[in-house]
């Protein structure tokens, strides 16, 4: 029986491109919402774009033109009577003053309030409410770091060596420095800082210990304005590179049911003491048993479908419902998981140098069958833009264990074809057959390490 929507909004706006776009507008439509989509002069030819109820063209296709451009985006709401917002991730997502000013312009963002962004966008602060709603965090300094040459010294020496050095302002994984030794630790302060100063415009560092082989597991949460706060289980996004993950997985492998509740539990307490409000993610580092807060994501995560497999929930849907008004109808004893789900994210580059690949895809076969999900915007004849991120889709393969989600996986990638430019499906198929892939567990630094062994190889002539 479809529910009744009472409060539910009737046509909303996506500023946002790609995949993203188009699964909102999916979770729009089928709950009965208008979409109106903006897009840049490169996106025009864009699936989604088509097939919105109308659509709006604010700039040119650089990014800062076009899904950076406030004013574009809040008058296509104006023009278009839409009644919400729904940012995607990355471009606006996160930016605190532009959610401000789409609910000082009288529409609603689809996200946490204005205050709670700008809190967890900062650093230092973010980790201060965590330690504060007795969330545990990597060991480090007491908030930003001072000037004091000794203060720091000491701190260091509290903490014990290495320790990284974090931009209060970072993201992207930039803004990070790792220390080993004291003799480099001040100089090391003096860089991290003038770097942060220039690419996030500001100086504030803090300082962690440096964890030598964590796992990157993370807890997605979900939170109405009535004090409804829940986790929906963890995901191992421990497969990275550059700090980007490549795969995502859930629930994570050998990790204790109980651990995770303890851990989710502390999180749903958190969001109901910062008066979260909708999807978001609390990321931590996992080492021998315990979790340590880095930050919190306070929008919709590209790994989301891998959660929605296991538990059967439509985060997307749940966010809209969430932002007009509505009571989550979903307790925690709702949340159950079945199963297992594993993401690949299909990148439009060279699965060797990793050089981005825009351009015409002369051929496209996706994978179907039972478990499999591809969110995806491409088509055969479309032509990925230089402009914007490489990932062009998102493979999902969902099994009744660990196993068959990943033998599920490599039937798809085998299936996959896109032609016309290069891609890491190649990467991904010899993920999905490494041997301590398929043991589960590993590190955030083991597909750095692969990387550089399979460099070396190639080198010596091994193949
Ligand atoms: P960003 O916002 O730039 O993504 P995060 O704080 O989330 O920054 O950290 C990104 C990645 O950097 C983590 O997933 C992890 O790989 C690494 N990292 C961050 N802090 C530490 C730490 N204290 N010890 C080891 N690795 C870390």
């Amino acid at each position: 029986m479809p529910r009744k929507d009472t409060k539910m909004f009737k046509k909303i706006l996506i500023a946002n491109r790609g995949e993203i776009a188009l699964r909102v507008q999916r979770a729009c439509r089928e709950m009965g919402v208008k979409t109106v989509v903006v897009h840049s002069e490169a996106d025009r030819e864009a699936k989604y774009v088509r097939l919105a109820d109308e659509s709006v063209c604010i700039g040119p296709a650089p990014s800062a033109q076009s899904y950076l451009n406030v004013p574009a985006i809040i008058s296509a709401a104006e023009v278009t009577d839409a009644e919400a917002i729904h940012p995607g991730y990355g471009f606006l997502s996160e930016n605190a003053d532009f959610a401000e000013r789409v609910e000082s312009s009288g529409f609603v963002f689809i996200g946490p309030r204005a205050e709670t962004i700008r809190m967890m966008g900062d650093k230092v602060s973010a980790k201060d409410a965590m330690k504060a709603a007795n969330v545990p965090c990597v060991p480090g300094s007491d908030g930003a770091l001072s000037e004091d040459s000794e203060e720091i010294t000491e701190t260091a020496r509290k903490i014990g060596y290495p320790v990284i050095i974090k931009a209060a302002g970072g993201g992207g994984g930039r803004g990070m420095r790792v220390v080993h030794t004291e003799a480099a630790l001040l100089n090391s302060v003096v860089m991290t800082r003038a770097e942060a100063e220039t690419a996030f415009g500001n100086p504030n560092v803090y300082m962690e210990k440096f964890l030598e082989k964590p796992r990157h597991i993370e807890i997605q949460v979900l939170s109405d304005q009535h004090g409804n706060a829940m986790y929906l289980g963890e995901r191992d996004c421990s497969m990275q590179r550059r700090h980007q993950k490549i795969i995502e997985e859930a629930p994570a492998p050998m990790i204790l049911p109980r651990l995770i509740a303890r851990i989710g539990r502390r999180c749903a307490d958190a969001c109901r003491k910062i008066g979260y409000r909708g999807a978001g993610t609390f990321e931590f580092l996992y080492e021998d048993g315990e979790f340590y807060f880095i930050e919190m994501n306070t929008r919709v995560q590209v790994e989301h479908p891998v959660t929605e497999a296991i538990t059967g929930i439509d985060i997307v849907q749940a966010q809209m419902r969430v932002a007009a008004g509505e009571k989550l109808e979903l307790r925690q004893r709702d949340i159950q998981s079945r199963g297992h789900a594993i993401e690949c994210r299909i990148n439009a580059e060279d699965p060797y140098t990793f050089t981005p690949f825009p351009g015409k895809i002369s051929f496209y076969h996706p994978p179907g069958g039972p478990g499999i999900r591809v969110d995806s915007h491409i088509y055969q004849g479309y032509t990925v833009p230089p402009h914007y991120d490489s990932m062009i889709a998102k493979v999902i393969a969902y099994g009744d264990t660990r196993e068959q989600a990943i033998r599920r996986m490599q039937v798809a990638l085998s299936e996959m074809s896109v032609e016309g430019i290069k891609t890491n499906i190649p990467l991904h198929q010899e993920l999905m057959l490494d041997a301590n892939f398929i043991k589960g567990g590993t590190s955030i630094h083991y597909l750095e390490h692969k990387l550089a062994d399979r460099g070396e190889a190639k080198e010596h002539g091994v193949d």
